[in-house]
């Protein structure tokens, strides 16, 4: 049997019809930069995340730089974020020129710990508690950030809040949705995530009027009215066509994020039956989780364990296997290994595995089976 990790051309098949016509007649039309598609999806963004606006930007990567950049946020300013998340998260920290300042995660949920938080910035030394300017805590997985104390602790030290929402469109966090609870809400519509467009796009959510006036303006080259400049942005346009694919799709949103959550439960339960108790799957701590990613913690060899359900042909995934502190390009940060020890043990444990919503139960019970045999054969006495 095969199971990849994901299957995007099970989707497409459901939407074939629908997609093909909207992409028609936008051909027809010939309108590909901004315009109406974009409006349209940025209005239904934002209700969808309970926001009062949105910008569609040209990826999730340039939504959190984007978001940054409007803030003002550059050289001389430091922002703190998690070591263990995509890179596009304290890339773009680095790339407005100020300095990522990492963080460690709470086991449980591999998100930014807030009493870490507390701490460090508790620790700073006089001076570089000025530099502090934002909080970018990370929904990874697709489960939020703890988002109540660090909303207090921005609070008290008046420190922006950039969410990077991009793993986490729809989930929420005490009864609120990701996007909504910091100044900026970043999204990602790369195809591998819960709402993918066919190629790269992104989007920005935010609450402020003047927030929203200044995103749009980065967008297109800092331009106000066109050909003058105040501020440098950059061209951070969503296409037309993609804006059109996301219309789509979102009406879909819910029912997939279900399917997620759904399959996320058959796994627990076969997970139960098989007598894994040594293999911890997620924990979820906030309501609602929309499993971007179903993230086991393998108690050993978790890269013979990958290899071995590679080898009978189910896709899986190592989200992250180098924490950002330890990367080559942030060497220049001075952190070494052992810094953050949660993070640094997760990148050696943490295994995705296929949590697609056209994922059948039979294809479930054949993962869940592999990883039984795997530690049968493997690990004598580790299950
Ligand atoms: C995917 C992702 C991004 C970047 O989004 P792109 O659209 O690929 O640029 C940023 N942060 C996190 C946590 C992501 O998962």
């Amino acid at each position: 049997m095969k199971v990849p990790l994901l299957d995007l051309k099970a989707q497409y098949a459901t939407i074939r019809d629908e997609i093909r016509k909207v992409v028609d007649e936008l051909f027809e039309s010939q309108y590909f930069i901004l315009g109406p598609q974009v409006e349209g999806l940025e209005a239904r963004i934002a209700a969808y995340c309970s926001t009062r606006h949105a910008v569609g930007v040209s990826s999730g990567s340039d939504a959190l730089l984007i978001a940054l950049m409007a803030a003002g946020i550059g050289p001389g300013d430091s922002v703190i974020t998690t070591p263990y998340t995509f890179f596009a998260t304290a890339g773009s920290i680095a790339r407005t020129g100020a300095t990522p300042v990492f963080v460690d995660i709470d086991p449980d949920t591999f998100n930014i710990s807030p009493v870490q938080v507390k701490q460090r910035i508790e620790n700073m030394r006089a001076g570089e508690r000025e530099t502090l300017k934002a909080l970018m805590p990370v929904h990874l997985y697709g489960q939020c950030a703890d988002m109540q104390p660090l909303t207090e602790i921005a609070e008290r030290y008046r420190l922006l809040v950039v969410e990077d929402a991009a793993q986490a469109i729809g989930s929420e966090c005490g009864g609120r949705r990701a996007g909504c609870m910091g100044d900026f809400g970043c999204f990602s519509f790369f195809p591998s995530k819960n709402l993918g467009a066919f190629g790269d796009g992104g989007v920005v959510t935010t609450d402020s009027d003047s927030w929203w006036e200044r995103l749009k303006i980065m967008r297109v080259h800092g331009s106000q009215p066109k050909y003058y400049h105040r501020f440098i942005g950059g061209n951070f346009r969503l296409d037309a066509l993609q804006a059109a694919v996301v219309a789509v799709k979102l009406k879909y949103l819910d029912d997939w994020t279900a399917a997620r959550q759904k399959n996320a439960d058959t796994y627990r339960r076969l997970f139960a039956e098989a007598g894994l108790a040594s293999v911890q799957l997620p924990e979820e701590k906030q309501n609602r989780h929309i499993y971007n990613q179903f993230v086991i913690r393998a108690p050993g060899q978790r890269d013979e364990l990958r290899q071995y359900l590679q080898k009978n042909g189910v896709g899986s995934e190592v989200y992250y296997p180098v924490p950002l502190h330890l990367q080559d390009c942030f060497s220049y940060l001075q952190y070494r290994e052992g810094d953050f020890p949660v993070a640094e043990q997760a990148a050696r444990q943490t295994l995705a595995l296929p949590i697609y919503p056209e994922l059948t139960e039979d294809q479930q019970t054949y993962v869940v089976e592999k990883i039984r045999e795997f530690y049968d054969r493997h690990v004598p006495g580790r299950r």
